[in-house]
């Protein structure tokens, strides 16, 4: 299972899917990739091997030179399409490695609030949580700290959010998670080997670490909120 993100100069999908295959070797159940394009976000999923999201991709193409690509090792709720990753609730996508401990107590907490669950898995708990901060007048950054704050567990995430298509956010805690600097290009992935067509320099991003990209800009948070320094690194991979 793997995560990677775009926010990039050509169009995403093909690049995500790219390097989604560079994670194959990590073993998943299913997959799924969601862009912003001129603002709107919207994804595609699908069942199986990566090539059934190319053929699904082929006859529903996704535009948009931001994006986050999954591939799943089904934890909670099963292998299907709705259970796949990204997660889209409101103005937000999340893709997500690891588990949530707590999503059962969010869960009731967000059920109490009148929010409407659609699939089983512990993900979609994160989506949501982050679509209702944001609903209540958070910014993105603002809405994911808060969710990150709430959340027990392991992960690696990235999240995606409409009206924003320079802004991707990462974040992990006991599983991997790496940024990739391009030349105007950012790039988020579970390892370097993900990203190594696009970018050889490598943040890797230590535990309870979060980071804020946009094209041209790189800040990385701990998990107190304060603004860290991570080394770069020149990664090569010959592959
Ligand atoms: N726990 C999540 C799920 O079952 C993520 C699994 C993974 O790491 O791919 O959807």
């Amino acid at each position: 299972c793997g995560i990677v993100g775009v926010l990039g100069s050509h169009e995403a999908a093909p690049i995500l899917v790219e390097s989604l295959k560079r994670l194959e070797y990590r073993g998943y159940d299913s997959a799924g990739i969601a862009t912003v394009n001129d603002g709107v976000l919207d994804r595609r999923r699908a069942v199986g091997k990566l090539v059934n999201l190319s053929d699904l991709l082929v006859h529903d193409p996704l535009a948009g030179k931001s994006g986050i690509g999954h591939t799943r090792w089904a934890t909670h709720g099963g292998p299907s399409v709705t259970n796949a990753h990204p997660h889209q609730a409101g103005d937000v996508a999340v893709v997500h490695n690891g588990i949530i401990e707590n999503f059962r107590e969010l869960r009731e907490e967000l059920a109490g609030l009148g929010v409407n669950f659609h699939t089983e898995t512990d993900t979609e708990t994160i989506a949501l949580l982050t679509a209702h901060y944001l609903d209540h007048g958070m910014s993105p950054v603002d809405a994911a700290a808060k969710t990150l704050s709430r959340l027990d567990g392991a992960f690696a995430l990235a999240f995606l959010f409409s009206g924003e298509d320079d802004l991707m956010i990462g974040a992990r805690k006991g599983s991997p998670l790496a940024v990739g600097h391009g030349e105007g290009e950012m790039y988020l992935g579970s390892d370097a080997i993900a990203l190594s067509p696009m970018t050889d320099k490598i943040t890797y991003l230590e535990d309870g670490d979060w980071v804020i990209l946009t094209r041209n800009s790189c800040e990385i948070r701990d998990a107190d909120g304060q603004s860290v320094t991570r080394e770069m690194r020149t990664i090569r991979i010959d592959a």
